[in-house]
């Protein structure tokens, strides 16, 4: 075979062929003439997501308040169940993780829980790539506690804007530090930490460590529980696909079971309790004990179907296809987007790189306009990031060929020219 091979859309059209999980892009809905490469950001609806968002109306309809203990999958059940559905994703326990909240509620939680500065350990650690709510998160809990986040939130630095240094991280952990709070993929160059060594040296120095999974869950394994990770917290709705909003998900160490609630409601009660109505709250033996409300059915019920496809197919599988697609795709950019100023800002290691391509370049914003208007959906990151994620359930490799195709021509047309080189509301 010829060395350039591929190149070709032939040859993206083989890996499609041979793809064993091909079959699985039949159960999304895929517009016609649209590609879409944002799936790290609002995955897409399968039929099966579809499915169990009808069945939880029906059993609305069906039973009405009934629905809490009667149907298919009761109400009461509903949030642990989608739990244990999603442990083998992250290697938890079944009683450790719990459906419920959003990731940023579900931080303030763990924070409000096991945040507890005591005489020369007041601070929080945390670095400057972290996604924003985050931070205000980790600063208003400070705040709670009458801490100045100036001197009690401490981010480690990037040297190079797009990624951090695990000894960086570690040099930060000094014994002033209560709590760490670090993203497992970072949500721009898609860097994967090292969870299991950063968890191994924040324990060996007396220090809680937790995750934010949103842009890790879905897209690459985890051993929570093995490596040890006290907390971990995501959204539904990025590789998981749980549609917009969905209910987010929270781990809590097994280790950690018996703590009281920071942010207490009737919902983490135990179960056999909580219709007592008793003004003391007897919590949850596990992760349960976290939840606050009521469950926001509607808003978990897709999430049961996408989970079922996530279990059968199993995440080392759709891994090991993403990183296929990943680094296609980057052989791809090398070779036809080389004249034209990109930078590819993600990792290139496959033990670093998550689920997704950052590319840099100083007319990202009109670049990803012109893509939008060629039919393909990326993702902008201010200022200079287009972000584009081949997802392993859905997208092809030749979408990923025609991806890049696309780039090509807007760059050689200059077709991006046609745009303002500014960002839109939501991007
Ligand atoms: C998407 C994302 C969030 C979003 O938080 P919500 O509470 O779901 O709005 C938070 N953190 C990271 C790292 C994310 O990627």
């Amino acid at each position: 075979m010829n060395e350039n091979a591929y190149l070709t859309q032939e040859y993206a059209r083989q890996l499609d062929e041979e793809d064993e999980l091909k079959q699985y892009r039949e159960e999304f809905y895929i517009q016609p003439g649209i590609i879409y490469m944002d799936g790290n950001s609002l995955g897409l609806l399968s039929k099966r997501a579809e499915d169990s968002l009808w069945r939880m109306l029906d059993s609305w309809k069906t039973y009405g308040i009934d629905g809490w203990t009667k149907g298919e999958h009761p109400w009461f059940y509903f949030s642990e169940k989608l739990g244990e559905m999603t442990a083998p994703l992250i290697g938890a326990k079944p009683e450790e993780v719990i459906v419920t909240g959003s990731t940023t509620v579900n931080l303030h939680q763990i924070v409000s829980t096991f945040f507890k500065p005591k005489g020369n350990r007041t601070k929080i650690l945390a670095d400057e790539l972290n996604f924003p709510t985050d931070i205000y998160a980790l600063k208003s809990q400070l705040g709670i506690h009458g801490l100045d986040p100036e001197e009690h939130l401490i981010q480690v630095k990037s040297a190079d804007g797009q990624t951090l240094c695990e000894e960086d991280i570690i040099n930060a952990m000094t014994d002033d530090v209560a709590l760490i709070v670090l993203a497992g993929v970072l949500y721009r160059s898609g860097q994967i930490l090292d969870m299991e060594r950063l968890t191994k040296e924040a324990h060996k120095r007396g220090i809680l460590i937790a995750f934010d999974l949103c842009h890790s869950i879905g897209a690459i394994p985890h051993q929570l529980s093995e490596w040890g990770v006290d907390f971990a917290f995501w959204c539904s709705y990025k590789h998981l696909n749980g549609g917009p909003g969905a209910v987010a998900g929270l781990y809590v160490n097994e280790a950690h079971f018996g703590a009281n609630p920071g942010l207490a409601g009737w919902f983490g009660s135990h179960k056999e309790k909580q219709f007592d109505m008793e003004h003391t709250l007897t919590p949850a033996p596990d992760a349960g004990a976290f939840q606050m409300g009521t469950p926001h059915l509607l808003s978990a019920a897709p999430l049961y179907g996408s989970l079922t496809m996530f279990n059968e197919v199993g995440i080392e599988k759709i891994r090991k296809k993403s990183l296929d697609m990943t680094e296609y795709m980057m052989k791809l950019i090398d070779a036809e987007l080389k004249d034209f100023g990109f930078v590819v800002a993600n990792p290139r290691d496959e033990d670093k790189r998550g689920g997704h391509i950052y590319l840099e370049h100083d007319e990202a914003a009109r670049i990803c306009k012109a893509l939008k208007e060629n039919g393909i959906i990326p993702d902008f990151r201010t200022p200079k990031g287009i972000r584009l994620a081949p997802v392993a359930l859905y997208n092809t490799y030749e979408e990923v060929w025609r991806t890049v195709q696309a780039l090509k021509k807007i760059m050689a047309e200059e077709q991006y020219k046609q745009f303002e080189n500014k960002r839109d509301v939501v991007a």
